[in-house]
């Protein structure tokens, strides 16, 4: 595989891409180091997780100019991402010795539960956060006891790759933890038939997880899918409106809005409407759109050329409102862009677009707010605007979507769960209950006798 810098469209080098063979042996290399890593003390388990997050820390300057080459990703979001894994492995890093079963009352004798790993887990990494994502899946699943095959995007394998050198400098156990770059029908599709592999985490569109789901469902196989989104923002004309225009241009801009968090249908109250879009205009033409390797850039190019082909037929026949700027030349620039908000079928309203661009939209009620945010197949994220608490909490629990923010566009934090409703996912990472995902119970009674 050739991999291309997005700022410069220039190639950056060539990753080999494993065929069915060596996935196979992959996976039967981790099938066997699962016999003993299943068995290393929880105490050995999580130091070695801890020295694993300290490498990543203490190489996350080089992983982030890994992925500004690779991913063309601001050198500053570069360097939060780095963060994120190794905060993401730290923080389960506890988790081994914290893995309680229960003791419950029972006649006759003792009833306690066992968190069970599962075996391999295949984890399947898409090419817009390929630390952090990588890093939601892997770090729970090795904490639980199980062995982990990884596969990269085709685009983005650079730093997952990184990663799995610094987590054998740590002390990993050979096999424990596997990268494997190749093509998703390939690689990934063994994941899903290989009947080592224990449980699928996939990360991507809605088309490939339905695909996955179903294969999975041949071996009653353990999946977790975390899809797409077209997730709303709801400004209130009782909101401080000057702060929620502010915020908006980043909601759906960040990560050249390659994120599945994106707030890309804004729903303003027709009160604020005209002062919002005002605000919004100049809020846009501030963003800083340019050379990821630059400090105070906020947005890079996107991904491939493909892929700005795909974002920018969504545009084109569609009511522009507003548009920034981006460089011209070389690499995979898009503006970030605002259009008149749709209804009805039309797909720049209704589908991921996975670019810089945002449709915004008139409301009335608080009700007519709840009723347009749930107008969507999907229910990732989304956002509240509001100064009255009351509105707040019905808004919050009258959207349908796995992450919500209150005058904030915040979605993930590693300490709380992430995923979404409908076709958003199936699923929670992250946060405290994620090594649930990564095992089975099993109820034992022990008879008095
Ligand atoms: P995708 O095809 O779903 O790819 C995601 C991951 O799945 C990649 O590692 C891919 O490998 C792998 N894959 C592809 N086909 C597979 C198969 N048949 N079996 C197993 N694994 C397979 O997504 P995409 O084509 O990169 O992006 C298309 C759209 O999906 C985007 O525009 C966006 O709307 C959405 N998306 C959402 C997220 C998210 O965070 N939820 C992430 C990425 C994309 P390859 O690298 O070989 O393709
Ligand atoms: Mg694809």
């Amino acid at each position: 595989m050739e991999l291309v810098n997005p700022a410069t469209g220039e190639p950056i080098g060539d990753v080999p891409l494993a065929s069915v063979e060596e996935a196979d042996a992959a996976i039967e290399r981790a099938a066997t180091a699962f016999e003993t890593w299943r068995d290393v003390a929880p105490a050995d388990r999580g130091r070695l997780l801890r020295a694993f997050a300290a490498r990543i820390e203490a190489h996350a300057d080089e992983l982030a100019a890994l992925e500004v080459r690779n991913s063309g990703h601001p050198i500053g979001n570069a360097r939060w991402e780095a963060g994120n894994a190794a905060a993401v492995v730290d923080y389960y890093s506890a988790a081994p010795e914290r893995l309680c079963g229960r003791q419950i009352p029972v006649a006759g004798g003792v009833d306690v539960t066992f968190h069970e790993p599962l075996g391999v887990v295949g984890i399947i990494v898409p090419w817009n956060f390929p630390m952090p994502i990588a890093s939601w899946g892997f770090a729970p699943a090795l904490a639980a006891g199980n062995t982990v095959v990884l596969k990269p995007a085709e685009l983005t394998p650079l730093t997952a790759l990184r990663l799995g050198e610094l987590a054998r400098d740590a002390g990993l156990p050979e096999h424990v933890f596997t990268v494997l770059p190749g093509a998703g029908p390939v690689v990934g599709q063994r994941f899903v038939t290989h009947p080592a592999v224990r449980k699928v985490c996939f990360t991507g569109s809605t088309t490939v997880g339905r695909q996955i789901m179903a294969g999975c469902a041949e071996q009653v196989k353990r999946v977790t899918l975390e899809l797409g989104g077209k997730s709303a923002n709801i400004v209130f004309a009782d909101a401080d409106v000057a702060a929620a225009a502010a915020a908006a241009p980043m909601s759906f801009c960040d990560n050249t809005g390659q994120d599945c968090c994106a707030r890309t249908r804004i729903l303003v109250q027709r009160g604020a409407y005209e002062p919002f879009l005002a605000a919004l205009a100049d809020a846009l033409a501030a963003v800083r759109v340019g050379d990821p390797g630059a400090p105070d850039t906020q947005v890079g190019p996107l991904i491939s050329a493909a892929h700005r082909d795909r974002v920018r037929s969504y545009v084109d026949g569609a009511e522009v409102l507003l548009r920034g700027a981006a460089p011209e030349g070389p690499g995979f620039w898009y503006p970030p862009t605002v259009l008149a908000g749709g209804a009805g079928t039309d797909r720049a309203w209704r589908e991921e677009i996975f670019g810089p661009v945002a449709s915004v939209l008139p409301f009335d009620t608080e009700a007519d707010a709840i009723r347009l945010a749930n107008d969507t197949a999907y229910g990732l994220s989304g956002s509240i605007w509001t100064r009255d608490l009351g509105r707040a909490l019905r808004v919050s629990r009258g959207v349908r979507a796995g992450n919500l923010s209150v005058n904030s566009h915040s979605s993930v934090r590693y300490s709380t769960p992430f995923g979404g409703f409908g076709s958003s996912g199936l699923g929670r990472e992250l946060g405290p209950d994620a090594l649930a995902g990564f095992t089975e119970t099993k109820n034992v009674f022990l008879a008095e006798r």
